[in-house]
């Protein structure tokens, strides 16, 4: 039944107009909430050479990217989920390419087209991408002056999914690959319109791809996926320490991304799926023989993906009780201040001066000075992360700021910083 009212209102969502209505609500709704100019991440650009990457954020955790090469101004945009953010760039671009035809990727293509006529737009042939104006297949090659991209089909999160590969020799750098929503850091998109079977065997190609490719993924889920990650293999240092670097960026509302095929296949559970490792942890490979273990590998892998949504789904739960718990905690406290305090504590200062540093130095030496174990160390990590979520509201997905917001932050961050710098 339920699966049923999911199936329909995915349907809705993704092959309708309704879907184009709900997005555009969205983005509306968004702004008009939260200013026109506010994002979850600042704007970070990327100079390999004459090669400009540029992610753009915008809704919630979305990533739209700009792909230039600056001495040539050849400019292609994937993923133009907001047309309105990238126009404001004031770049006509030479070519959008679209990952998947999901709204939060391709709502804007209509008002691209609009703006510029004769634009091209490509997506994959089995996604029929909103406002396309040309498909491609698995292998095409695309070229726009020294940008050439390849694509590569990966289904799973939705049929005609495709992951751009930039190539990146020409401008004597690593090439790059624009994973929509198949491989992001740490984790992956839910598959959709694929088999899990399908979705692996499209994950498994992407650990085909040199090590030092960089990933730029179509969301900001560097912090998520690097819980889950922890959750699901708490004794994987490599876990641990990009988590650390994360929730660090994150703190200074830095992109996460890029990332490396070479880094993901270290950390990231759903390239990891047939690790002995991982499945250990899981507990997977105790249950089974060492003849499916080996004669089945496709079938194992799949069934590692499911057990590590199982956990996640786990971790989702764990969270939301910790954070009840803190949020009764915080009432009877607060209960209790305006019970017993004086008058002085209406001059405190608000909670979003805080210096960050302080929780990111906390986080970093909690596993190596107060933690016996990994285990230990991942929960005093997520613990400290919820903490710092709820504390500073700017480091939270679900509570932006708007620019003038952002500015009496930084201001304050500024005066707190050279304060402390007096001080020493
Ligand atoms: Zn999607």
């Amino acid at each position: 039944m339920g699966g049923c009212v999911f199936k329909t209102a995915y349907t809705l969502y993704a092959s309708t107009c309704i879907g184009r209505c709900v997005h555009n609500r969205c983005l509306h709704m968004f702004k008009r909430h939260y200013g026109q100019t506010a994002v979850h991440s600042r704007l970070t650009p990327f100079l390999f050479n004459d090669l400009l990457i540029l992610p753009v954020p915008f809704l919630v955790n979305n990533y739209a990217y700009v792909v230039a090469d600056l001495q040539a101004n050849n400019f292609v945009f994937v993923d133009v989920g907001d047309a309105d953010i990238l126009k404001r760039l004031g770049v006509r671009p030479d070519a959008i390419l679209t990952t998947h035809r999901h709204w939060d990727h391709s709502g804007g293509n209509k008002a691209m087209r609009e703006a510029y006529p004769a634009i091209k737009i490509y997506g994959g042939e089995m996604d029929n991408v909103p406002d396309h104006t040309h498909a491609v297949r698995d292998g095409d090659v695309l070229t726009f002056g020294r940008l050439k991209f390849t694509a590569v089909w990966t289904p799973g999160h939705t049929r005609g999914h495709i992951v751009w590969r930039l190539h990146g020799d020409v401008f004597h750098t690593t090439d790059s690959v624009f994973t929509g929503d198949h491989l992001m850091l740490a984790c992956c998109g839910a598959p959709f319109e694929g088999s899990v079977e399908t979705m692996v065997t499209s994950l498994e190609l992407m650990k085909t791809l040199p090590e030092d490719t960089w990933v730029w993924p179509g969301h900001e889920m560097g912090l998520g996926g690097l819980e889950m990650a922890a959750f699901v293999e708490p004794k994987n240092r490599a876990v641990l320490a990009k988590l650390v670097w994360v929730i660090r960026r994150r703190e200074e509302m830095r992109c996460t991304c890029p990332s490396t095929i070479g880094e993901e296949k270290r950390y990231n559970p759903f390239l990891r799926t047939g690790e002995e490792s991982l499945q250990t942890a899981l507990g997977l490979r105790q249950q089974l023989s060492e003849s499916i273990l080996a004669e089945k590998p496709l079938m194992i892998n799949a069934l590692c993906f499911d057990w590590i949504l199982q956990k996640n789904g786990d971790l989702l739960r764990l969270k939301k009780e910790i954070r009840a718990k803190e949020k009764k905690v915080n009432s009877d406290t607060n209960a209790n201040t305006a019970a017993l305090a004086p008058p002085a504590t209406a001059t405190a200062p608000p909670a979003a001066t805080a210096p960050p540093a302080a929780s990111a130095t906390t986080a970093a030496a909690a596993p190596a000075s107060t933690a016996p174990t990994a285990a230990s160390a991942v929960t005093a990590l997520l613990e400290e992360d919820l903490r710092i979520r709820r504390s500073v509201s700017r480091f939270s997905s679900d509570i932006l700021l708007t620019r003038e917001q952002h500015e009496t932050l930084r201001a304050a961050e500024t005066a707190a910083s050279s304060a402390g710098k007096s001080r020493v």
